[in-house]
C-alpha cells in the first residue's frame, strides 16, 4: 500500500517550504504556534509539534497498534498524549522509540505504560540506544547539578529536572530492523547531538524521523554546560539519511520536511556547514595551532551563513569549535599558564594590584563596553569583581553580561550572561558589608 499526503493541513506541512524560500520566519513560526498541533504528513502517521519545552512526537498506525516516537519532557507530555489520543482513541500503544535520552523527549513513556495498565492491556515495549542507559543514571546521579545548568540554559528559574527515567527493553547498538503489525522500520544509531541517538526508516512512505539530528537552528554540537557532542558524525548520519531519498523527513523541534525538494538542500547543507568546521578544525590542530587560535579563526562557511535553518539561534558555531578540539584531545589549551593555573581570585587580585585597584578595572571594563568590545570588557569586570570590588564592580559586572545577553543570538550564550548578569545585579544592590 502506497501512502499518499493527506490534504487536510496543507498549511503546517508547506511551512518548511515556506520558511525556505524566505515567506516565514522561523523564529515567527514557533512563537505562533499552537500549544500543541496535530500534523499528518502521511495517511496512518501524525506528528504532534509543541510550543515550548517539548520535542515532536510521531505515531504510526500498524495492524498490532501504535509505535510512537518519543514523547515529550514533563510539560508538553500530557499535552501530547491527549492530542494523539484524539488523533487516534482506540488502538493500543505497541512499541515506543526513545530517539535519545534529553529530557524534552522522554518524559512522557510513564503515561503510555499508565494508560496500558488501565486498560488492562500489554505494557508498549520501550526501544532506546544503549547508550541511553548510562546516561539516565547520570542524570540521576547529577541531578541537582542538571537542574541548575538547565534553569540556566533556558533561563527557567522554576525548571524542574526529572528524576525519574523509564527501562527500556530493547536496547540498539547500531542498527536494528523491526517489524510491528507488518510495517517495517529501520533504527539507526548515529552520535551527533548525543552519543545515544537513533534515527528512524520507514521505507513505506520514505518516511524518517531525524529527531534533533535535524532542529530548525545550527547544529547544537556546542553546548557549553553539557557533555561532548559529535559534529562530524552528526554531518555523516544526515549523508546517510539522504542516501535513502527520503520524501518526508520529522525533525526533533520544528516544522515537518515535506518533499524532496525541502528535505535534499536541509539535510545536505547542515551536513556541510558541520564538515566545513570540522575540517577548518582539524586542519588548524594538525597545524600546531592552539584552542585560542583555533576558536577565533574558524568560521561557519559564508555560503550557508543566510539558510534559514542555520541561524545560531540555539547553540553557537564557536562553542562547536571547542567541542571539536575537544574531542580530538584532553582539556589542556595549550597555554602552560592554565596547566596548573592559579586560583581566579589570586590572580584577579594580583591584575588589580598592578592597575591600581578593583575601581580602575571595573572603569575599564566600562569603557571597553561602550566601545563594544564586550569580550575584553567581560574579562575585567569578573577580575574586578572577584578582586572585592564589592557593588560598584558588581553593577559593572551586571551592565556589561545583561549587554552581551542582549547581543548574543544563542539561547546558550544569552541564558549564561543572563545569570551572570542578574546575579551581579542582585550583588550590587545588597547592603555592602565593605
Ligand atoms: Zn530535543
Amino acid at each position: 500500500m502506497d501512502e499518499k499526503p493527506s490534504s487536510a493541513n496543507g498549511d503546517a506541512l508547506n511551512a518548511a517550504r515556506k520558511i525556505m524560500a524566505g515567506e516565514l520566519n522561523i523564529l515567527d513560526w514557533f512563537r505562533n504556534l499552537p500549544k500543541v498541533c496535530v500534523v499528518e504528513p502521511r495517511e496512518g502517521m501524525a506528528t504532534v509539534i509543541c510550543r515550548g519545552l517539548g520535542a515532536n512526537v510521531t505515531a504510526f498506525k500498524t495492524e498490532a497498534g501504535l509505535l510512537v516516537c518519543d514523547s515529550g519532557s514533563l510539560d508538553s507530555a500530557p499535552l501530547v498524549h491527549q492530542a494523539l489520543r484524539e488523533w487516534e482513541p482506540h488502538q493500543p500503544v505497541h512499541t515506543i522509540i526513545l530517539t535519545h535520552g534529553h529530557f524534552d523527549h522522554v518524559n512522557g513513556v510513564k503515561l503510555y505504560m499508565d494508560e496500558a495498565d488501565r486498560l488492562g492491556r500489554p505494557r508498549p515495549q520501550l526501544i532506546a540506544h544503549e547508550n541511553t542507559v548510562a546516561r539516565f543514571s547520570r542524570y540521576t546521579e547529577t541531578a541537582a547539578h542538571n537542574e541548575r545548568i538547565n534553569r540556566r540554559q533556558y533561563s527557567r528559574s522554576q525548571f524542574a529536572w526529572p528524576t525519574e527515567y523509564p527501562h527500556p527493553d530493547v536496547l540498539v547498538r547500531d542498527k536494528l530492523d523491526i517489524s510491528v503489525g507488518g510495517v517495517r522500520f529501520t533504527i539507526h544509531h548515529g552520535r551527533g547531538e548525543t552519543d545515544d541517538h537513533l534515527w528512524i526508516w520507514k521505507p513505506v512512505g520514505k518516511t524518517i524521523i531525524a529527531s534533533d539530528f535535524v532542529i530548525w537552528a545550527s547544529p547544537n554540537a556546542g553546548n557549553p554546560q553539557k557533555v561532548q557532542r559529535y559534529a562530524a558524525e552528526w554531518a555523516l548520519a544526515l549523508r546517510k539519511m539522504l542516501e535513502q531519498q527520503p520524501e518526508v523527513v520529522v525533525g526533533g523541534h520544528g516544522p515537518i520536511l515535506n518533499g524532496r525538494d525541502v528535505v535534499e538542500p536541509y539535510l545536505s547543507d547542515t551536513a556541510a556547514w558541520l564538515q566545513s568546521l570540522h575540517q577548518q578544525t582539524t586542519d588548524l590542530l594538525n597545524s600546531g595551532a592552539k584552542l585560542d587560535e583555533i576558536v577565533h579563526r574558524v568560521k561557519p562557511p559564508a555560503a550557508l551563513k543566510d539558510r534559514p535553518y542555520l541561524q545560531p539561534n540555539y547553540d553557537d558555531p564557536e562553542f562547536v569549535v571547542r567541542n571539536i578540539v575537544r574531542l580530538a584531545g584532553g582539556w589542556w589549551d595549550g597555554n602552560p599558564a592554565n596547566l596548573k593555573p592559579a586560583r581566579d581570585a589570586d590572580l584577579a587580585a594580583e591584575i588589580c594590584h598592578l592597575a591600581g585597584g578593583a575601581q580602575v578595572l571595573a572603569a575599564r571594563a566600562q569603557a571597553l563596553a561602550a566601545q563594544g568590545q564586550f569580550r575584553l570588557a567581560g574579562h575585567l569586570a569578573e577580575y574586578a569583581v572577584l578582586a572585592g570590588g564589592g557593588r560598584a564592580a558588581h553593577a559593572v559586572r551586571a551592565m556589561v553580561n545583561l549587554a552581551r545577553m542582549k547581543l548574543e543570538p544563542s539561547q546558550m550564550a544569552k541564558g549564561i550572561f543572563r545569570d551572570a548578569g542578574e546575579e551581579s545585579q542582585k550583588a550590587s544592590q545588597a547592603p555592602t558589608t565593605s
